[in-house]
């Protein structure tokens, strides 16, 4: 590998979705991914929720390609059989300061552009989810579920056959910015018997997630640090799992880490209970000092008054790439943006929820930034 027109850094479903539409328009495009297959960090290790863009601040990057990222969702997911359903969801009102505030979220969504908002009373809860304790709900018709690994890789399969170059076990480790081109130096291959390679690359995208502040720092752009915030999962053992229908999650809370604690019915028949949300120190860290199952179920009764700690068996984690520190202000939007000093670079930071929806439209985004480079 030599010359490229376009090199990936990262092949999560940001940096698969930016390959299929670079390598629709150019060829000569290289995606490199550090681990053994696309697609396993935050993911493969999220809720697989097909997101509406109901919470996000109007105007926003997080609305924007959020909303649109849905309706490309459902659209690629239809045309290449990647599992998917649309659900719908309830966020549940438990208390009177609740309900109160249910028709601000209806505003905000609707000021987001989402279609079929409606609030709904305890008697349609009721029969939505007998099992789901609430005053009122918001129902979101545009929600819906997918196979998150499935997606990735049907993205990366249609870059592939378009011509784009996927590389597996490549980690990019140096960036020297040239003049016409940015030198990536890359290593391939498992530990031992790995080599150094070099390649001249018309642009970078940087879609390397966790890793996305370390990425900038090598183009020397040390303005962002991001922070791990692990979410960890429990699943309603199978005989449980009739208790929950679709989705329902709590009202959001206004300073919270994420959307809370919420229930998420899967393709597979599964129920998910979480994600939770704290700091940890490490972008490695998925399993030490796991929430035990008592937690979940403390958390999931405030909804669900039936759920007890033998109901639940503790999944899977996965890692927010936030751009904001603990108890502390940074940025809350997604970053997306050539960068200032080192133009033939597209950063893309802050890539969390609802990054897995939104990536098609990101990935819109980034092929007009990539045009300026090329064409
Ligand atoms: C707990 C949790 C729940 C979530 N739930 C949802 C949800 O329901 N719906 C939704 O829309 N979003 C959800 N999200 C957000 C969504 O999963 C992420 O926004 C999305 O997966 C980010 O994709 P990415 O490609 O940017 O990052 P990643 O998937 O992390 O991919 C980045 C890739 O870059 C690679 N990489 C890093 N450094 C290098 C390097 N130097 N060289 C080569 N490769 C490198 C990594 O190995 C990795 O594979 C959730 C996230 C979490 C953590």
């Amino acid at each position: 590998m030599e010359f490229a027109n376009a090199v990936i850094i990262g092949g999560g479903v940001v940096g698969c979705a930016v390959a299929r539409v670079l390598s629709k328009r150019w060829d000569n495009v290289f995606l490199l991914e550090q681990m053994p297959k696309v697609g396993m960090a935050a993911s493969s290790r999220n809720s697989g929720v097909i997101h509406s863009g109901l919470y996000y601040t109007p105007g926003s990057l997080k609305a924007r390609h959020c909303l649109e990222g849905n309706r490309l969702t459902y659209e690629f997911c239809a045309e290449h059989n990647v599992p998917h359903r649309r659900t719908g969801k309830l966020v549940v009102a438990c208390t009177p300061d609740e309900e109160a505030e249910l028709g601000k979220l209806l505003e905000s969504g609707r000021a987001n552009g989402l279609e079929g908002l409606r609030i709904i009373d305890r008697a349609e809860i009721c029969r939505r989810e007998p099992h789901i304790q609430g005053r009122a709900a918001l129902a979101v018709p545009s929600t819906g579920i997918v196979a998150s690994e499935e997606l990735v890789k049907a993205y990366a399969r249609l870059a592939a056959e378009q011509g784009a170059n996927i590389l597996t076990h490549a980690r990019v480790v140096r960036l020297e910015p040239r003049k016409d081109f940015i030198r990536v130096e890359i290593r391939i291959g498992e530990a031992e018997k790995a080599s150094t390679e070099t390649a001249e690359a018309r642009c970078v995208v940087n879609a390397a997630g966790l890793y996305a502040d370390e990425v900038a720092a090598m183009l020397g752009n040390t303005r962002y640090r991001i922070y791990p915030v692990r979410g960890e999962y429990c699943e309603l053992v199978r005989a449980k799992s009739y208790l929950i229908n679709a989705l329902v999650y709590p009202m959001p809370h206004p300073e919270g880490l994420s959307l809370g604690v919420h229930f998420t019915r899967t393709l597979w028949g599964t129920v998910l209970v979480g994600p939770t949300a704290r700091y940890v120190a490490h972008k490695n860290d998925y399993e030490r000092d796991r929430l035990p199952v008592e937690e979940f179920a403390r958390l999931g009764k405030r909804l669900l008054p039936e759920l007890e700690a033998a109901d639940l068996v503790l999944a899977y984690s996965g890692l927010r790439a936030k751009l904001v520190p603990p108890g502390g202000k940074g940025p809350a939007d997604f970053v997306i943006a050539r960068d200032p000093d080192v133009p033939r670079a597209i950063q893309l930071l802050g890539i969390e929820s609802p990054g897995l929806t939104a990536a098609p439209s990101i990935a819109n985004q980034v092929f007009e930034l990539v045009r300026e480079i090329l064409d």
